[in-house]
């Protein structure tokens, strides 16, 4: 496999340095004479500093909905969750 593809296969293990320090040494003196793959980090980094700033973006409705779904048919709720429960009594 040519260090190109290597480093493109394992490229966040390479930017997040959990790739085996030899590999990741190879790879890093890759980067010293490959100036696409140099590049190719470097926007990678960039994304994920980026991406880290970002607000998190709430679910849309639907989405939510459909993720709700999945997930009690993954886990089926016993109980109260399954049709409707009666409304609390009003207090007094
Ligand atoms: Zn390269």
């Amino acid at each position: 496999m040519s260090p190109c593809r290597q480093l493109a296969r394992g490229l966040y293990d390479f930017v997040a340095a959990e790739m085996p320090p030899q590999l990741h040494d190879a790879l890093r003196r890759h980067l010293e004479i490959c100036p696409p793959c140099a590049e190719l980090v470097r926007s990678y980094r960039l994304t994920i500093r980026l991406a880290r700033t970002l607000p998190p973006v709430p679910l849309p409705p639907t989405c939510r909905a459909r993720l709700q779904a999945l997930l009690d048919a993954e886990a089926p709720v016993q109980g109260e969750r399954r049709g409707l429960s009666p409304p609390p009594s009003p207090p007094g």
